[in-house]
Parts: C-alpha cells; sequence; structure tokens
C-alpha cells in the first residue's frame, strides 16, 4: 500500500547534505527520512525521480522591499549613493497605492520563487496615507503564491523638518506607528514551527525613525515575543549622522536604543570596526549580508568572514529591488561567493559557504532554525534545480557549478511539502498577465508622481 501523503525524492544528482545520496522522503509538511546511497525508504511512497536535480535547502531571503519592485533602473536613482539615492525616490514611493503594493509583492515574490527562494522577508516602512493596509496586502500576496513570509512592520517617524532623511509626505507619527505595528502582530503573526506568516517590527533606520520611537519598539516587540529589525551600518554617511546627532557610532546607537539581543537581526553590517565585530557576536545580534544592493550603491562589503569568526550569524538578502534591480536570491549567492573571495580570498568563501548563507544563515536571521537545512525533522523546504544549459555543460561538481557557473531559475520548489514551482513555473499563477499588471502600475507610479 502505498502512502501517498510520502514522497520519496529519488538518487539526486547531488544534495546539499551528508548520508543522503539516496535522496529523501517528505510526509506531512517535514523532512522524515534520509536515504543513503543505493538504499530505499521503510515505508512505501511516491517517488519522484530527482537523478537531474540537484537539490538544496529551501533558499532563505532575509532582507527585501518588494513595492521597490515598481521603481526598478529608474532615472531618478541612477548611480548614486545611498543617501541621496533614497532622496530621490522618496517622493516618487509616497505615491505607492495598495493596488500598486500588491502587484509589487506579487511580482517579488514570483522572482524569488523562480530562484527558489521558499521563505522571504519583508521589509516595508512606507505608509502614506491611504496604504494603511500595507501589512495585509502583502499577507494576502503571500498566501496567494505559497511562499513563507516574514513581514516586517517597519517605520519612518523622522521627518526632514526635524532633521531626518524622508521628506515629511512619507512619515508617520509614533503613536500610529506603534498601534499599527502591535495590531499587525495580533492580525499575522503565527508563532511556532512550519508557521507559514511571522511578523517582526522594523525601525527603517538611524536617519529615520526618533531615538524613543527604537526604543518602544523594541519594549513592544519583546512583549509579543518577535524579532526586531533595521538597516545598521549600511554606509559611512551613516556613521557620520549618527556621530552627529547621537555623539555614537552606529553599534553604540543600538544599544542606547535597549536593541541588544538575539532577537535582533541587522540588514547590511558594513562599517562596524573590529571590537564591534566581536560585540555583535557576544550579543548574539544576526546580520543579513546584501551583496548586490551594496556594490550597487558603492556602500562598500560586509565583513562576513570577520562576522563569522566572531560567532555571528550571517544571512543573505536581495535588498531591493531598486538597490539590486532584480530579486534572485540563487544569484544573490553567486554574488556573496565573489565578494566574499575579493574581500578575504579564495579559501575563505567557498560555494557551500554561499549556500550556507542563503539557507541556515538566513534562517538564523529571521529565528526559523527549523529551516533552512535538509535533515530529518526539518520542514520539507526545497529548491530543485536541473543542469541542463549551456553554462552548465561540462560541470564536474554539481554544487560548485549552482554557485560558481551562477544558476538562476529553479526547476521544482516545495514548500511545507507541497509543491509550488513545477517545470520552472509557480503552479496557478499567469506570471504573463502578472507581469503586464506590474508594468502598467510601475507606469502609473511615476505618472502619479510627475503630476504631483
Ligand atoms: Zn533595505
Amino acid at each position: 500500500m502505498i502512502d501517498s501523503s510520502a514522497i520519496w525524492i529519488k538518487n539526486p544528482l547531488s544534495i546539499a547534505a551528508d548520508d543522503a545520496s539516496g535522496g529523501i522522503v517528505v510526509r506531512e509538511g517535514r523532512i522524515i527520512d534520509l536515504i543513503e546511497s543505493g538504499k530505499t525508504p521503510s515505508a512505501e511512497a511516491e517517488v519522484f525521480d530527482a537523478s537531474e536535480h540537484v537539490v538544496l535547502p529551501g533558499l532563505i531571503n532575509a532582507h527585501h522591499h518588494f513595492y521597490q519592485t515598481l521603481t526598478r533602473s529608474s532615472d531618478h536613482g541612477l548611480n548614486k549613493g545611498l543617501f541621496d539615492w533614497l532622496k530621490s525616490l522618496y517622493p516618487i514611493w509616497a505615491q505607492l497605492e495598495p493596488e500598486m503594493l500588491s502587484l509589487a509583492s506579487k511580482l517579488a515574490v514570483a522572482e524569488l520563487l523562480l530562484s527558489g527562494c521558499t521563505l522571504s522577508s519583508d521589509h516595508h516602512y512606507l505608509f502614506p496615507s491611504g496604504m494603511e493596509e500595507a501589512i495585509g496586502i502583502q499577507v494576502a500576496a503571500g498566501e496567494e503564491l505559497g511562499i513563507r513570509l516574514m513581514i516586517t512592520r517597519g517605520s519612518m517617524s523622522l521627518g526632514s523638518e526635524e532633521g531626518g532623511l524622508p521628506p515629511q509626505s512619507v512619515v508617520q507619527s509614533e503613536e500610529a506607528i506603534l498601534l499599527d505595528s502591535e495590531q499587525a502582530i495580533n492580525r499575522f503573526h503565527q508563532a511556532g514551527k512550519g508557521s507559514m506568516c511571522q511578523v517582526a517590527l522594523a525601525p527603517c533606520s538611524p536617519f529615520s525613525v526618533s531615538r524613543d520611537l527604537m526604543r518602544s519598539t523594541a519594549e513592544l516587540a519583546r512583549r509579543h515575543d518577535v524579532r526586531l529589525h533595521t538597516h545598521l551600518a549600511e554606509t559611512k554617511d551613516e556613521t557620520y549622522f549618527c556621530l552627529d546627532r547621537f555623539g555614537l557610532r552606529p553599534l553604540d546607537y543600538l544599544e542606547s536604543c535597549d536593541w541588544i539581543g538575539d532577537d535582533v537581526w541587522l540588514a547590511h553590517g558594513i562599517d562596524f570596526n573590529a571590537d564591534e565585530i566581536i560585540r555583535l557576536g557576544q550579543y548574539g545580534i544576526s546580520i543579513c549580508h546584501c551583496p548586490t544592493s551594496n556594490m550597487m550603491l558603492g556602500s562598500g562589503f560586509c565583513p562576513v568572514s570577520e562576522l563569522e569568526e566572531a560567532g555571528v550569524a550571517v544571512g543573505l538578502g536581495v535588498d531591493g529591488s531598486a538597490s539590486n534591480d532584480c530579486s534572485n536570491l540563487a544569484q544573490e549567492m553567486r554574488q556573496a561567493w565573489l565578494l566574499g573571495r575579493l574581500h578575504s580570498g579564495p579559501d575563505s568563501m567557498t560555494h557551500s559557504d554561499a549556500i550556507r548563507l542563503a539557507t541556515e544563515g538566513s534562517a538564523a536571521c529571521l529565528g526559523r532554525k527549523e529551516l533552512g537545512k535538509i535533515e530529518v525533522g526539518a520542514r520539507a523546504d526545497l529548491s530543485l534545480y536541473r543542469l541542463d544549459e549551456l553554462r552548465f555543460s561540462g560541470a564536474e561538481n554539481p554544487l560548485a557549478a549552482i554557485v560558481q557557473s551562477g544558476v538562476s531559475r529553479a526547476d521544482r520548489v516545495m514548500i511545507e511539502g507541497e509543491w509550488r514551482v513545477s517545470s520552472g513555473e509557480i503552479i496557478g499563477i499567469d506570471l504573463e498577465q502578472l507581469r503586464h499588471q506590474h508594468d502598467r502600475a510601475a507606469k502609473k507610479l511615476m505618472s502619479k508622481y510627475y503630476l504631483s
């Protein structure tokens, strides 16, 4: 009798797990068995022949801004560093509407899924008038496409009139932010292993929120046992801003806001000195490395090997995608691999390290240690890649080829034991229609900006 709810992903071409050359067995959303070479599962199961697939744990994106897919390659943002880039784009983003965010979220999730991503974080901090339902819109988009989400309720309260970077048109009152943050947790956060949607709180950056809001957000998050996220140490400009306004470097400022703890993950983490790297390890804070965004904006590089040596968990994020211009997490692994070697030498960032950042590292950032690995008891989130493109022809080591030759599209993606991508297509979505609708929404956003 075949147990129809069990699937044996049989004899993979290669798999990122020990003792699983014969494949893995998945049932009820979990990995229940690893099969050694030449062996068969103890119980019968449906067979999926993976002999032409490289099997990885589902990739996890630890930092993103879905809405920014609407302003990719904008003339207003070209060839600028972070602060000028943000100041050019804030007034455009201020024109965001609910339908635009819905399409932007679906398109970003579709791109991520097709690259092999099974859990994505999103940092949404834009709540201009009319966008009060932004978090609900993102949750609905994730549900429709079947991806796991870590939605962070972001915030901006420090407008240019109070010495912040963003214009007043995109900041909110701190009272409204805290009220809505608590509502977002109560409505959408699912605690526990296997959760499909979690919420974290995420004041945007030292230059767009007040110290009071940082402190009250930390207090609120800890009262509800949800995680904390923000951009930190992204550029020298940010460090100068912190020194000028608070008399503190970014990590000292974070400490002064009661943000020290293993419930905190930070996007970027570039401008840390040696002492700060050691302290990050002692504090249990994790870092999301965003190599493409950092290179595109000329921000610098995250010292991944030094951070890991200090015991800091480092994950991977596509960021943007207006500071990346795409949302492909598989390609981001290759960027991390290349940048890591440029920074620390050829043995400091192997292809396995790059895969680990995008899986276990990101899972640690998001507090989801039951994800990001292939072992008995882990959730059944998997990405399967075929090596049948020209770029892979002749490759000896399939796992190395994924990173070094640069895979960009998954053939199969499984989330919580369900196939969400099959033969390179997202199940149940008209992708062409979504692309047309998204492109029209992006044009409408720009025309609203020009008329404003
Ligand atoms: Zn970001």
